[in-house]
């Protein structure tokens, strides 16, 4: 018999998140009061594709996950915290690590993106099921520049430009080989479709929502609780 394959979250936190401007670590900072981390965690255990929702907690804040009983008390699916690392790409890997066999595919997301709506969520877990790996993008309203020493490289076409959201999905075994990879050749990525991509392999772009914006700096912080009154009250408020 074939045993069927379970989709996890690694909901990476272990980032210092400085240019919030905290004393405390970004994902503990509270957004209308709950932190950034129990509301992503809490939106991808409401995706009903995810199976469990692994958190990726710096080591010196494990403590203060632990204290936040309260906060964690009614997300269901939630497995023990794993400590990160020095970059985002070593917390994924210690993510990635600690996953039980029987994960076939991985949802990668960002703390720092706690207003991801779990269609949308749905939507890309599909879209990596049927590929091998997907990511939700949105497209850029500005002309991007590639810049060097304060010269452009070049203009990229902007109708073929998007942001890079998370959550990025993939077959779990694929994504340890892009690990692999980065590693024997020392490449260092911000976002882990990256590793995929230097593979060869078609990693497959879902339009998101604007709304999944990362949560970096203080102003960030303002919108989201603009955006969640909206929400509450009904203006965009599916889920
Ligand atoms: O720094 P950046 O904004 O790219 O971080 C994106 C996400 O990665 C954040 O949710 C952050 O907590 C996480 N991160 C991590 N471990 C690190 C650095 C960042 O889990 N060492």
């Amino acid at each position: 018999m074939v045993r069927r394959m379970r989709t996890a979250a690694l909901v990476l936190a272990a980032g210092r998140g400085e240019r919030l401007g905290s004393a405390l670590p970004k994902a503990f900072v509270p957004l209308a009061g709950r932190s950034l981390l129990a509301r992503s965690l809490e939106a991808l255990a409401s995706v009903p594709e995810i199976d469990l929702v692994v958190p990726v907690v710096a080591v010196e804040a494990l403590d203060r996950f632990a204290a936040l009983a309260a906060e964690r008390a009614g997300i269901p699916k939630l497995a023990a915290p794993v400590p990160g690392g020095r970059e985002r790409q070593d917390s994924m890997a210690a993510g990635l690590a600690a996953l039980p066999s029987d994960v076939g595919w991985v949802a990668v997301h960002d703390a720092a993106r706690p207003l991801v709506r779990a269609r949308d969520v749905s939507r890309v877990i599909a879209a990596a099921r049927a590929t091998g790996a997907a990511l939700l993008v949105t497209p850029v309203t500005d002309t991007v520049k590639r810049v060097r020493g304060g010269v452009v490289l070049e203009t990229p076409d902007r109708a073929e430009c998007f942001a890079a959201q998370t959550p990025q999905v993939f077959r779990a075994e694929l994504l340890r080989e892009a690990l692999e990879k980065a590693r024997a050749e020392g490449v260092l990525a911000t976002d882990d479709a990256q590793l995929v991509e230097r593979l060869g392999v078609a990693v497959h772009a879902v339009e998101g929502d604007p709304s999944n914006r990362k949560i970096t700096r203080p102003e960030d912080l303002a919108w989201a609780e603009l955006e969640l009154a909206r929400r509450a009250a009904g203006e965009g408020g599916r889920t």
